[in-house]
């Protein structure tokens, strides 16, 4: 199936035009169009799949209609480490040329204060390694009520690295109604019970 057939906007294609990208990888074909529709998605996918333009293209998408309010990311993607955030940040920056979004980073080792002004000037897409999210939300720097859409990646590196506590509060700190897209290369039975709790009628896609 060629990319114009998946439903993403004309700026998109046009990003996905500039990359040289010929068509969409199995996990973009299959999960792009759920995304567009606002369903919840599990991606069991490895990383070199093209897991993250199949996240990203479809959320730039949505992202065109409204505007991120101070303090109040629309859209927040959890990452394990820092240079997995940081890998994201450069999608959203490699294909977003066109779309005049603000895309901020959350994660350790980095001054608070760079941070804080980042989500004072409201943040459409807030990219977050969950203890360094959970730090500024502590400090009352940060409010979780208006994400739209959740994204957890790398879910079965975020239960080897211990954080599934963090993100299943973090899951109860944004809104019911969000929409949840769940990444991960394994699917182990602390995996299965996080997508049982925190997803809505997922549609699940493996490749
Ligand atoms: P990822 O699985 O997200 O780490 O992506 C692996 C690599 O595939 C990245 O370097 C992307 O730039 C590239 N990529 C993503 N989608 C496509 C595509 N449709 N065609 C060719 N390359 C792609």
């Amino acid at each position: 199936m060629p990319f114009n057939e998946l439903g993403l906007s004309e700026k998109v294609l046009a990003a996905v035009d500039a990359a040289g990208y010929k068509e969409p990888t199995p996990i973009q074909t299959q999960s792009i169009p759920h995304v567009l529709e606002r369903r919840d998605v599990i991606g069991i996918a490895q990383t070199g799949t093209g897991k993250t333009a199949s996240f990203v293209l479809p959320m730039l998408s949505l992202l065109e209609r409204g505007r991120a309010r101070a303090r109040m990311p629309r859209t927040l993607i959890l990452e394990p480490t820092r240079e997995l955030a940081a890998q994201v940040e450069e999608n959203f920056v490699r294909y977003g040329t066109k779309h005049n979004l603000t895309v901020a980073l959350l994660i350790g080792g980095v001054s608070f204060a760079d941070q804080e002004r980042k989500l004072d000037r409201g943040a459409d897409v807030l990219i977050a390694t969950p203890g360094r999210l959970l730090d500024h939300f502590e400090r009352g720097k940060l409010l979780l009520t208006g994400v739209e859409i959740l994204v957890i990646d790398e879910a079965d590196r975020m239960l080897d690295m211990g954080f599934i506590p963090d993100i299943e509060r973090i899951c109860k700190l944004v809104p019911f109604t969000r929409q949840t897209l769940f990444f991960s290369a394994t699917m182990p039975p602390e995996i299965q019970k996080l997508t049982g709790q925190f997803l809505q009628n997922p549609v699940s896609v493996e490749v």
